[in-house]
């Protein structure tokens, strides 16, 4: 299928869920998660429309933004995937948003080298919602308190959280519950906007849940 055609079909996927869940149909925003695709390949969606794009891997993230220089102005640039210390300075210059942030330590650094001149990075704290020993993130009662010390850091915005829940019967619940976490740190008072949940497989699940941004690779371009 051509890219347009299943960036089509995805976001005819996420408006139904939408509908299904009583949300507007626009309520939530697509992340299209190029990884491993190359530059044209991410020129062809942006020819569709496409004006969010996610990376897993640093150094090929900022290859392809280096690559695609002349739209830099018109598409947003997000880290999905982990992020050493060592790494986040080209990271703080280049990227739009992390939205794998869980330690304190990468958002300070990130804070500090986070260009004058840029509006402040975007950052999303990423939740190991399944509680998988092998998985990066917070434990839910660890994202509070950080939280509330990201929020302070003044070249970044805290726009939400992010999970990756374990596929499978509890899938569903996962979603639930980080749905629960975001609701509750807003009741806190912190001003978010971004719940950064669901992925070709599960976004019907996430969408149903309250995700309002959805990272889709496989359904547009295809298995890795
Ligand atoms: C690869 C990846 C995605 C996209 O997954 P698909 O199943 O290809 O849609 C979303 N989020 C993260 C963090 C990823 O690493």
């Amino acid at each position: 299928m051509a890219i347009s055609d299943s960036l089509k079909s995805v976001k005819s996927r996420i408006a139904a869920a939408c509908v299904a869940a009583g949300r507007p149909p626009d309520a939530v925003q697509l992340l299209v998660v190029s990884k491993t695709f190359p530059g044209s390949a991410v020129r062809e969606a942006f020819a569709a429309g496409a004006r969010a794009f996610g990376e897993n891997y640093v150094q090929e993230g900022l290859a392809k933004v280096g690559e695609l220089i002349d739209l830099r102005g018109q598409l947003e640039w997000h880290l999905i995937g982990p992020l050493q210390s060592n790494k986040t300075r080209p990271v703080a210059e280049q990227f739009d948003w992390v939205h794998s942030v869980d330690r304190l330590k990468i958002a300070e650094r990130l804070s500090e080298q986070r260009p004058p001149e840029l509006p402040p990075l975007n950052i999303c704290l990423q939740v190991n919602i399944s509680a998988e020993a092998s998985k990066s993130g917070l434990l839910p009662g660890e994202v509070a308190p950080l939280a509330a010390q990201v929020a302070t850091l003044p070249r970044l915005r805290l726009r939400g959280l992010m999970a990756i829940p374990e596929p499978g019967p509890g899938a569903l619940a996962q979603h639930r519950a980080m749905a629960a976490l975001f609701e509750a740190l807003k009741a806190e008072g912190l001003a978010l906007d971004t719940l950064s949940l669901g992925m070709s497989a599960d976004l019907e699940d996430a969408v149903a849940a309250g995700s309002t941004l959805v990272r889709v690779g496989t359904a547009i371009f295809g298995a890795r």
